[in-house]
């Protein structure tokens, strides 16, 4: 078998970004996902394309800057997925944050961001600000500053940057997880992959491996190291994973964000609009590394937390139901620093034929993909190689108005999508309907069952498990919200 350059092991926006970049600039590459695109923290995110405001009350200049670049970059190539936003950030009489510290932190954001073309940051008195979001707390309110970020569709995103990759040549293989690898002739790594659909097992062999496994980083270059250097002890773990859970509401603010200051800890958490919903989150929530199944699961006490916190900031939200809570794990770098302080930077790192690449923000992937490409570059012979990467614009999500029936159909032939769940949750916004996407559920079956050759008792599989998942979701939010 011929070797690739390059395999990568993980499809969230890391390693696509990764793909998209090496396919671009002509190498050969396979992307091995174990379970959907994005399916990871890449679908888990605050959808912010951003650089932080709060970064900079930790000092982080460099990575803010770093990012704000990048946010004006990622929505010029992708308009149809990001999209300028205006955050209020409302001031309460004895709050933690004096106004000053907001002033200064927002005149440094716009200096960072100079040039990028996004609105520059403004100050509202208090009944401007009530103007502009009447379901803010007025009592204490003494104003509020004023600031653009970008709004992302983050798995449609990850989506668009590995169809970008596949068109320039890359194979994506999805529900392909990497169980083992070992020494291939020439210095080649052979990996072996399970398909967790079909079944069967399947080998691939590469120059060099990329290990952009989100959360999952520690347990995969310890699976490799088993294969390609038995005997030597495990590497050091890189990661301090954190927990971040959301709450989605049907809308809460007229068209703008909120960030807030949660009232019983001082933490800042966001009111994010997104697909005609408010996500309401996050929390931080240190998970060990790697992180068992159940650190995936939003806690009763993370629902709890986040609606009487928003509860407080926005009175009238108190008695609305969230529809859904999700969570996903931060992959952070470890440091010495409490989670909510941990670094957000990223680092790359080679071992051989393994480069790996950990730690980052989803803003910043195509920074990632570049750091781990000139790595893996001088493991290909092509020493300071500088990978051309322009600002070329992703190709167009599809239209979403045309119904389930078509969207599922392009989404199993054009999006890599394999089971129900792939379409209802990180191809549409399916999953955010009223009734959580289970009307159009049976015709988005069929629909791939009709690309895909499903037989009717894998279809009616695919529509069960769809439904069990939401009740198990449904059964958390009633137990926190109900049972208090
Ligand atoms: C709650 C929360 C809020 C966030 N908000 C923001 C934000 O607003 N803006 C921002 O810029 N960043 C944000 N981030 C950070 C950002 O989401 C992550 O840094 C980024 O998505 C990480 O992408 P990744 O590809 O490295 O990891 P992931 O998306 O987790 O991808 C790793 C992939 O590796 C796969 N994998 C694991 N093991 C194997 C194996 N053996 N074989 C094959 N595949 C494997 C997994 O299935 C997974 O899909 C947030 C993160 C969280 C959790």
């Amino acid at each position: 078998m011929e070797p690739l350059d390059l395999l990568v092991i993980g499809g969230g926006i890391t390693g696509l970004g990764v793909a998209r970049l090496a396919a671009r600039n002509g190498l050969s590459i396979a992307v091995l996902e174990r379970a959907d695109l994005a399916s990871g923290a890449s679908s888990a995110s605050s959808h912010m394309l951003h650089g932080g405001l709060r970064y900079l009350e930790h000092g982080r200049i460099g990575l803010v800057h770093e990012a704000l670049r990048e946010r004006a970059a990622v929505s010029r190539m992708a308009p149809g997925l990001a999209k300028p936003t205006r955050f209020l950030v409302p001031l309460y009489r004895g709050g933690r944050v004096p106004p000053w510290k907001l002033r200064l932190g927002l005149w440094l954001y716009d200096a960072l961001a100079t040039g990028s073309g996004f609105e520059r940051h403004g100050w509202l008195g208090a009944r401007a600000a009530r103007a502009l979001e009447p379901a803010l707390e007025p009592r204490g309110l003494r104003g509020a500053g004023l600031y653009a970020d970008a709004v992302m569709d983050d798995a449609r995103l990850a989506v668009a940057v590995a169809r970008d990759a596949a068109r320039h040549g890359a194979q994506v293989h999805t529900w392909t997880e990497v169980t083992g690898a070992r020494p291939a002739t020439g210095g080649a790594v052979v990996l072996t992959a399970r398909d967790r659909v079909e079944g069967g097992e399947r080998s691939f062999v590469a120059r060099a491996v990329v290990i952009a496994a989100g959360p999952w980083t520690d347990q995969v270059r310890a699976l490799l190291a088993r294969g390609l250097s038995p005997g030597r002890p495990e590497p050091a773990p890189l990661l301090r994973p954190s927990r971040g859970t959301h709450l989605v509401y049907p809308r809460l603010t007229e068209e703008n964000g909120l960030l807030l200051i949660a009232g019983s800890d001082g933490r800042a958490f966001f009111v994010v609009p997104f697909a005609g919903r408010s996500l309401v989150g996050t929390t931080e929530v240190e998970v060990p590394s790697p992180p068992p199944p159940e650190a995936f699961r939003p806690t009763l006490e993370e629902v709890r937390y986040l609606s009487s916190e928003l509860a407080r900031a926005l009175p009238a939200a108190a008695g609305q139901r969230p529809l859904a809570a999700c969570a996903g794990v931060r992959p952070l770098l470890r440091g010495a620093q409490a989670v909510g302080r941990a670094p957000r930077e990223h680092r790359v790192l080679a071992d051989g034929p393994l480069v790996t690449v950990a730690g980052g923000k989803y803003t910043t992937f195509r920074v990632m993909a570049r750091d781990a490409l000139a790595l893996a570059a001088r493991r290909l012979g092509r020493g300071r190689w500088e990978p051309d990467d322009d600002d070329a614009p992703l190709p167009e999500p599809f239209e979403t108005r045309v119904g389930a029936t078509a969207l599922a159909a392009h989404a199993a032939r054009e999006e890599f999508a394999r089971r129900l769940e792939d379409v209802m949750r990180r191809r549409t916004a399916l999953w955010l309907e009223e009734d959580r996407g289970r009307a159009a559920a049976p015709a988005a079956a069929e629909a791939m069952a009709r690309t895909l050759g499903w037989d009717e008792s894998r279809t009616q599989d695919e529509i069960r498990s769809y439904d069990e998942a939401l009740r198990e979701e449904e059964s958390l939010l009633h137990r926190a919200l109900e049972a208090r």
